[in-house]
C-alpha cells in the first residue's frame, strides 16, 4: 500500500488523456450560471516538478506533455494548429510555466482550479490518503488563498464521496456535481471499489457528471471495469462516453523489457453533449503526436 506516488507519472500520456477530458468537460459545465460542486476522490499532491527527482526517474512526461508541447508549441516558433481541446490543455499547462520551459505539471486539483468561478459559486473537495502527498496538497492549495471554496482532507476518497451526494443546491436551486475518480489501482480491490462507488453514486445522484480513469493493462479486473461501468450506466439509463488512448511500445525497449503503462481509458457518465465531438477531434491528433508504434491506437464509443 502506498508505494504509488503520482510524481513518477505526472504529465504522462495517461495524464494527458485524463486532463484533456477533464478540461473539455468542465469548460462545458461552466457555461451554465449555476454553481457546481467538484469532487476529486484521489487528488494526488496537486503540483509536480517535471525537473525533480521523481519525474526524472520515470521521465514519463517525455512521452506525454513534454512531447506534445515540443511538437505543437516549439520554442521560438509559431504554434502548430491543433484540436481545440489540445490547445486548451496546453494553454493551461503553459499558464503554470510562464518562463516557457516546462518545469511544473498541474495535477487534477490545479487543472480544475483555474476553471472555477470566483464569488464562491463553485466548490472543490479534494481527498488524498497518502500522508506525504496529502500534506503537500494541503500546502499547495493553501497558497491559492481560496478559503472555504476548496477543502482538502486526508480521507479515503471512495468513502468520502458517499455523504457528498447529492450535492447541496446552488443559489439558483439546482444541484450540480462533477466527480473525478482517479485511483492508483495499486491494489486490486480498487477496481471493485470504483464499481461499487459508482453504483452507489448513480443511485444517490443520477444526474452528476462522473469521470473515471483506469489503466488498460493485461489484468482481468482492468478489462472488466469499463464493461461494468457501461452496464451500470445503462441500468441507470444514463448516457456514457468511453475514450481510450494507447501509445504503443517504446521502440527502444527490447522484447524482454517491461513496457510500463502504454494505454489508459476515461469513462464518462453523463458527459456534456459536446464532449464526443471534442474528443473525436482530439484523439487522432493525440495519437499522431504521442503514438510510438506497435500497439498504438485510440477509440471512442458512446451509449445510453
Ligand atoms: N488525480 C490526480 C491527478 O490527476 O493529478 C492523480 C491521482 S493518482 C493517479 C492517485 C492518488 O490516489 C495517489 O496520490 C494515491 O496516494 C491516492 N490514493 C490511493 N488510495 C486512495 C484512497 N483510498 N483515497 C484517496 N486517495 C487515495
Amino acid at each position: 500500500m502506498f508505494s504509488y506516488r503520482h510524481a513518477f507519472h505526472a504529465g504522462n500520456h495517461a495524464d494527458v488523456l485524463k486532463h484533456i477530458t477533464l478540461i473539455a468537460t468542465l469548460r462545458h459545465l461552466m457555461r451554465k450560471e449555476a454553481g457546481i460542486t467538484l469532487i476529486d476522490t484521489h487528488a494526488g499532491a496537486g503540483l509536480y516538478r517535471l525537473d525533480g527527482d521523481y519525474a526524472q526517474t520515470g521521465a514519463e512526461a517525455r512521452d506525454g506533455v513534454v512531447k506534445l508541447m515540443a511538437t505543437l508549441r516549439p520554442h521560438g516558433q509559431a504554434p502548430a494548429a491543433a484540436a481545440t481541446a489540445i490547445d486548451d490543455y496546453l494553454d493551461l499547462i503553459a499558464s503554470y510555466n510562464p518562463s516557457g520551459t516546462l518545469r511544473v505539471y498541474p495535477g487534477s486539483p490545479f487543472v480544475m482550479h483555474p476553471l472555477m468561478r470566483t464569488e464562491s459559486r463553485d466548490r472543490l473537495k479534494l481527498f488524498e490518503l497518502h500522508p506525504t502527498d496529502s500534506r503537500t496538497l494541503a500546502g499547495n492549495i493553501e497558497q491559492l488563498g481560496a478559503g472555504r471554496q476548496i477543502a482538502v482532507a486526508r480521507q479515503d476518497g471512495f468513502e468520502a464521496l458517499r455523504p457528498l451526494l447529492p450535492p447541496p443546491p446552488s443559489a439558483t436551486g439546482s444541484k450540480r456535481a462533477l466527480v473525478l475518480i482517479d485511483p492508483s489501482y495499486e491494489i486490486k480491490s480498487d477496481y471493485a471499489k470504483v464499481s461499487s462507488c459508482m453504483q452507489d453514486a448513480l443511485k444517490r445522484f443520477p444526474t452528476g457528471t462522473y469521470l473515471v480513469w483506469y489503466p488498460v493493462i493485461p489484468r482481468p479486473e482492468a478489462h472488466e471495469l469499463p464493461r461494468r461501468l457501461k452496464t451500470l450506466s445503462n441500468q441507470a439509463q444514463r448516457p456514457w462516453l468511453h475514450a481510450t488512448l494507447a501509445i504503443g511500445r517504446d521502440p527502444a525497449d527490447g522484447p524482454d523489457d517491461r513496457p510500463g503503462l502504454t494505454a489508459s481509458g476515461m469513462f464518462v457518465i453523463n458527459p456534456p453533449h459536446t464532449l464526443k465531438a471534442t474528443l473525436a477531434e482530439a484523439l487522432p491528433q493525440l495519437l499522431g503526436h504521442l503514438g510510438r508504434g506497435k500497439g498504438q491506437g485510440q477509440a471512442l464509443e458512446s451509449g445510453g
